[in-house]
């Protein structure tokens, strides 16, 4: 007998799966097509047990639905543009190019390693320019079509190192680099208007609905963040301004005791002139500009604030109120203004109660009297107007539309939605990403470069800065071009995109991957599109998936694609731990996947992947798990080779065979059940871990047919025919798991050496049916007990049977058996005395 040797099985399966093409995928409009897509790697250096886990459960569902006949596309690629490229070939002093593409290489062959069944001539890259021509073409689409625009914004700057910095690059109000104090400024570029699109992509979360996790769709909802409310003008005292502010509670408006503005709202400064507070105004906007805004709205964060010297009208009341400017404004969200009311909102009565700021009650609860002057919880539910005049008594949504129905006839405001979404800011004052196709004309202002001028390529001769600048916005030879349109010197944009663009569409750009006069053509889009099952990390729930969904309906409306949707289902699978934590360099923890593979296979490693834990929960990784593993597969081996002699030639059974052996019987019984339990733990719930149990118990039960056949005087024909059923169904079953062992189980019996062109086997509901019985156990008349027997057992072991159970001779002991009364295939009563 031959051991395993699963390094020989794979290397060969492998390379005979690409020289074949296996998995190359092309349209056919006579089959269903499957569109199987995993989140496509950054190519960071090697690939972690993550990478592993996320593809192992994508190329399981891959291979299954080609066995079910379904046209599967499979593909991958690099999203491989983007700042760690640029960090790293700073400290390694190489080129991002060169580590990037490097990368890519060393990751491709871990990844072939594994077995994956990938389309690889759908392989892309979008640091090549062969992709991002066409993120270059899109963005002048979006620009034509007026989703594409330039504005002013916020941006968090480091003055040393001379360059903006997200949100995550700030620490503690310093840069991530250099530790330099980041300062607020205002800097124009690009934007994408997602907030037009705001109303559809909720419509599209409902339609999600059960095809995606609800966490997710949660998710999506809490970021656009749409409520009702009313914007409400509050007229500056002495002064011909006034301030807007958005209220998703107009019901409270004779509440709003104080205002509270953005320190960034232009007003704050222009209301502050000439008073008292000037300086005091002066020193606290520096002060919160270098506090990040993460700190400055989260729950825990210190809220302070100032007066600013100037008062408000609050609009219902007439009354006076002081303007305030505090660090838990924020510009970009609403009007940049709020009116607080804090008997009825937290944050507004604790910064109250800080400042001893006035408290009015307005909303009357029910069951309860509050105290202005002592509450410190603030009643934030629908309760009765009152202090209101003609408002009071109205309650909740009957009051709000009353409030706002007044507001509107008075001129003062009116009923509206607002939405916690921002447009999307994609301008990225850095190097490794795509150039933005516009040229900056003195006389012409903003040109969009001509299409058949794409793409605008990225110069890779350049020296980058130490300290990260990008070299664009000092390279002449590239920024020095003519305009297009007065063909006089003009200067291209220096920026380039956000590389959640290269993300957002990269699924459109594999169904014609190496199209060149078009992103991709209309007719591979609508075979292929939607994503049928897209599988990656929770991390991604929001700005990769939102920006993927604008991006496609945006794409819909221009008519490049039919879909609207374009992941139909998502699995967002969990982490990979050990020892109690995510495996991480910095925790020491990590598991080399090179090295599982190179120990015990890589159907061992997919195998212990997919079997320690269902694909939506964290897997806790365990050597002796993957010893496990290695040696069910060694089982599976051992029991095909003792048996691959025997059924080489033999038949699987037909329609006419029967059997009155119980031991033939129960193979097949088995044989069946195994399959319906991994076809629905596969299809139904995704439960890959359950369907490889059910494997396992089937293999056990192999060997102890084996006990009995070896018994046998001669292995005669219609055991070889069950046995080569099941040898035929376990390769089947088990090849979406372990595809390189199935693989050469079904060569060396000499039926396919394709394996994935196979069907998938059907199971025969009669013969999953045990041939078992109930019987129901009666003491005196009463039921005490029910067992299962066999269909065909005697009155005389019925008997047996029900005397011996353990329940039943706890009531008979100690007493003596007058008769005992039997209905076939029913009940036994045991007559006692
Ligand atoms: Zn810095
Ligand atoms: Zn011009």
């Amino acid at each position: 007998m031959r051991p395993y040797e699963p390094n020989r099985i794979e290397e060969k399966w492998q390379a005979y799966w690409e020289k074949n093409k296996t998995f190359k995928a092309e349209r056919d409009s006579s089959k269903k097509k499957f569109y199987l897509l995993e989140m496509f790697p950054y190519p960071s250096g090697r690939i972690h047990m993550g990478h592993v886990r996320n593809y192992t459960i994508g190329d399981t569902l891959a291979r299954f639905k080609r066995m079910k006949g379904f046209n599967v596309i499979h593909p991958l690629g690099w999203d491989a543009f983007g700042m760690p490229a640029e960090n790293a070939a700073i400290k390694n002093n190489t080129h991002p190019a060169k580590w990037t593409f490097e990368n890519i290489r060393i990751m491709r062959e871990q990844i072939k390693a594994l077995g994956l069944s990938y389309d690889w001539d759908r392989e892309i890259a979008t640091c090549h320019p062969g992709y991002y021509k066409w993120n270059q073409w899109l963005f002048l689409k979006f620009l034509e079509k007026g989703i594409a625009y330039r504005k002013n914004s916020t941006i968090n700057w480091c003055e040393i190192c001379q360059t903006v910095l997200a949100n995550e690059q700030v620490v503690d109000g310093c840069c991530w680099r250099c530790d330099n104090e980041v300062i607020q400024k205002q800097q124009e570029g690009w934007f994408f208007k997602i907030t037009d699109y705001a109303d559809r992509l909720l419509e599209g979360c409902k339609n999600l609905s059960g095809k995606w996790p609800e966490q997710v769709l949660t998710m999506q909802n809490n970021w656009i963040g749409k409520s009702f409310g009313a914007e409400v003008d509050f007229k500056i005292k002495d002064s011909d301004h006034a301030i807007k502010v958005f209220t998703t509670r107009p019901d409270t408006l004779y509440g709003a005791m104080f205002m509270v503005l953005a320190p960034e709202h232009p007003f704050t400064f222009e209301l502050s002139r000439g008073t008292e507070q000037e300086s005091e105004v002066d020193t606290f906007v520096k002060k919160v500009n270098r506090q990040d805004t993460i700190a400055r709205t989260s729950d825990t964060g210190n809220k302070e604030g100032v007066f600013i010297g100037a008062y408000a009208i609050n609009p219902l009341t007439g009354e006076s109120i002081p303007v305030w400017t505090a660090n838990f404004v924020l510009m970009d969200y609403g009007t940049g203004a709020i009116m607080s009311v804090p008997a009825h909102d937290q944050r507004d009565l604790d910064f109250a109660r800080k400042y001893n700021l006035p408290v009015r009650v307005v909303i009357q609860p029910k069951n309860e009297t509050l105290d202005e002057k002592t509450m410190t919880q603030a009643f934030s539910s629908d309760g009765a107007m009152i202090y209101s005049e003609k408002f009071d008594g109205l309650i909740g949504q009957e009051a709000r539309k009353k409030v706002c129905e007044y507001l509107s006839k008075e001129r003062i405001g009116k009923a509206t939605v607002n939405f916690r979404l921002r447009d999307w800011g994609v301008s990225r004052q850095r190097y490794w990403g795509t150039p933005i196709p516009v040229v900056h004309c003195d006389v012409c202002g903003i040109v969009p470069v001509k299409y058949n001028q794409l793409p605008v390529e990225l110069p890779l001769e350049v020296q980058l800065g130490e300290k990260g600048q990008s070299p664009l916005h000092t390279l002449e030879s590239f920024y020095k071009t003519k305009c297009p349109t007065c063909k006089a010197p003009a200067k291209r944009d220096t920026d380039t995109l956000d590389t959640f663009i290269c993300s957002s569409w990269y699924f459109d750009r594999y169904t014609s991957a190496r199209l060149e006069d078009n992103p991709f053509s209309l007719e591979d889009n609508d075979y292929w599109m939607p994503v049928d099952q897209y599988v990656g990390g929770i991390e991604h729930a929001i700005l990769h998936l939102l920006y993927a969904r604008f991006f496609n309906l945006v794409l819909n409306d221009i008519g490049l694609t039919q879909t609207k949707e374009p992941f139909d289902h998502l699995l967002t699978q969990g982490m990979v731990i050990k020892d109690g934590a995510k495996m991480s360099k910095s925790k020491g923890n990590v598991v080399d996947p090179d090295e599982i593979i190179k120990k015990y296979g890589a159907d061992t490693a997919r195998i212990f992947i997919l079997f320690a834990a269902p694909p939506v929960k964290d897997l806790e990784w365990s050597d002796q798990g993957v010893e496990g593993c290695f040696r069910f597969l060694k089982r599976v081996w051992r029991i095909f080779s003792e048996y691959v002699d025997v059924i080489k030639t033999a038949s699987p059974p037909d329609g006419n065979f029967s059997t009155s052996i119980n031991e033939l019987k129960e193979l097949r019984r088995i044989t069946h059940v195994t399959i319906r339990r991994v076809t629905e733990d596969i299809e139904k719930r995704m439960q890959f871990n359950t369907a490889i149990a059910a494997i396992m118990e089937w293999v056990n039960h192999l060997y102890h047919f084996k006990e009995w056949e070896k018994k046998q005087s001669e292995t005669k024909d219609d055991i070889k025919a069950v046995i080569r059923e099941a040898m035929e169904t376990l390769i089947l079953t088990l090849a979406p798991f372990a595809p390189h062992i199935a693989q050469e189980m079904a060569v060396e019996m000499n039926f396919s050496d394709a394996l994935d062109e196979n069907k998938w086997p059907l199971y025969k509901e009669n013969l999953t049916q045990t041939d078992e019985i109930l019987i129901v156990l009666q003491v005196n008349g009463k039921v005490r007990q029910k067992i299962q027997v066999a269909s065909g057992v005697s009155d005389e072991d019925l008997k047996l049977l029900s005397l011996n159970e353990p329940r039943i001779q706890e009531w008979i002991q100690d007493k003596e058996i007058k008769k005992v009364i039997i209905v076939p295939k029913k009940l036994v009563n045991i007559v006692v005395k």
